[in-house]
């Protein structure tokens, strides 16, 4: 399926995701984590957070092209912040031709909950919690900066997430107060263990937790959050050897969270990647060290993103007014509205199916008609090429 839309972003010249994708590189990823993992801890109510976040903006800052802004919020006191203070996390920004956002991020602050003695001093590397995340993040600047994209990408390292997500939420109210048109949120956090204590071993998956999406109309925003995982699937399909991602249709691990949900409940489509198997007794302690991440998977897991992160930053924007042709037959039509010079691919999938099992890829047209697909089988959508799709109704 992806030759089909390889083939257009070719004629424009420009490297294809999947080629960019080739230069992840998981010497470098170690050599950030090793890093991160060095400071005593990056718990947020301490000094090491802000030298942390510091290097991190440096080596942002190091990258061609980028707009970087170490940007500070308040924490609010409570159980895990003796005090209320001001904190920082970081932003980069690569400007597009449009104002439509592509979000990827992981966390960079850490915490040790099982050290009551030492309390804040206690030693938090948090290698793979989340500096794998920081880390991935910081690596798809680095190559996806070498060429232009049409929407605008933004790297993230967060903060407060170990108290409770207050660096996204503090991100996901600033984009609603600033109207930023974000069209996707990948969070990445914990995607470099590929193995547990009790022999469970998958180096060759990454999970994708999406929540339902909502149309809207109740009190929450709507957001598409599981159109955005299942586009995720479509379009890093068989792109990397041997390695894929496992949808999960929930929003996160059973009762947790991360920094994607105070996206998804601004209303912005919003996915968390994680590892498949968790090392639960390492997470949160002094012994989530560098020399548990396995490099190469969480290599796999950034070619994953920069896989997915590119064709939507090359989409154009999504058809509205999807619709079915209602007369009876054996074939289905499918109508929307079109944007001048936009191309469309049609998608469809069996009522039971979670992936997109047919795709079709058309030009910069308005309607198209699936022959001996009948609409009371088949879930049909149309999304402009490399974009999340919208469901025909
Ligand atoms: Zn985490």
């Amino acid at each position: 399926m992806l030759p089909i839309i390889a083939m257009t972003v070719m004629t424009q010249g420009i490297i294809l995701p999947e080629d960019l994708a080739k230069e992840v590189d998981a010497k470098r990823l170690r050599s950030t984590v090793e890093k991160l993992a060095s400071w005593n801890d990056r718990n947020t109510n301490n000094s090491t957070l802000t030298e942390a976040a510091n290097w991190i903006a440096d080596q942002y800052r190091e990258i061609p092209g980028l707009q970087v802004e170490v940007m500070k919020y308040k924490l609010p006191k409570m159980a895990r912040v003796p005090e209320e203070k001001e904190v920082v996390q970081v932003l980069a920004v690569l400007p597009g031709e449009t104002n439509t956002r592509i979000l990827v991020g992981g966390h960079f602050d850490t915490i040790n909950m099982v050290d009551k003695e030492k309390g804040l001093q206690a030693r938090a590397p948090g290698a793979n919690d989340d500096g794998s995340g920081t880390a991935l993040a910081l690596e798809l600047a680095r190559v996806m900066s070498k060429r232009k994209w049409r929407n605008t990408l933004v790297f993230v390292a967060f903060s407060g997430e170990e108290q409770g997500l207050y660096g996204s939420k503090a991100l996901a109210a600033r984009a609603v107060a600033e109207k930023w048109d974000i069209e996707a949120v990948f969070s990445n956090d914990m995607v470099g263990n590929s193995k547990n204590k009790i022999g469970q071993k998958d180096d060759r998956q990454v999970r994708v937790f999406s929540a339902e999406a909502t149309p809207g109309g109740g009190e929450a925003p709507p957001h598409h959050s599981r159109e955005l995982a299942r586009i995720i699937e479509f379009l890093t399909r068989e792109s990397v050897d041997g390695f894929g991602v496992k949808l999960v249709f929930r929003n996160d691990r059973f009762g947790r969270g991360g920094d994607h949900t105070p996206f998804m409940q601004a209303g912005f489509n919003a996915v968390r990647f994680t590892e498949v198997h968790e090392e639960y007794s390492r997470q949160h302690t002094e012994d989530d060290l560098p020399g548990d991440v396995d490099f190469k998977y969480l290599g796999n897991a950034a070619k994953m993103n920069l896989i997915a992160m590119g064709y939507l930053a090359d989409a154009g924007q999504a058809p509205t007014n999807v619709r079915i042709d209602r007369s009876q037959g054996h074939d289905t039509t499918v109508n929307w509205h079109a944007e001048p010079g936009v191309r469309y691919t049609v998608y469809w999938r069996e009522t039971t199916s979670p992936v997109w099992q047919g795709n079709v890829r058309l030009g910069a047209v308005a309607t198209y008609t699936a022959k001996k697909l009948s609409k009371d089988d088949y879930i049909f959508a149309v999304g402009a090429v490399g974009g999340i799709p919208v469901e025909a109704k």
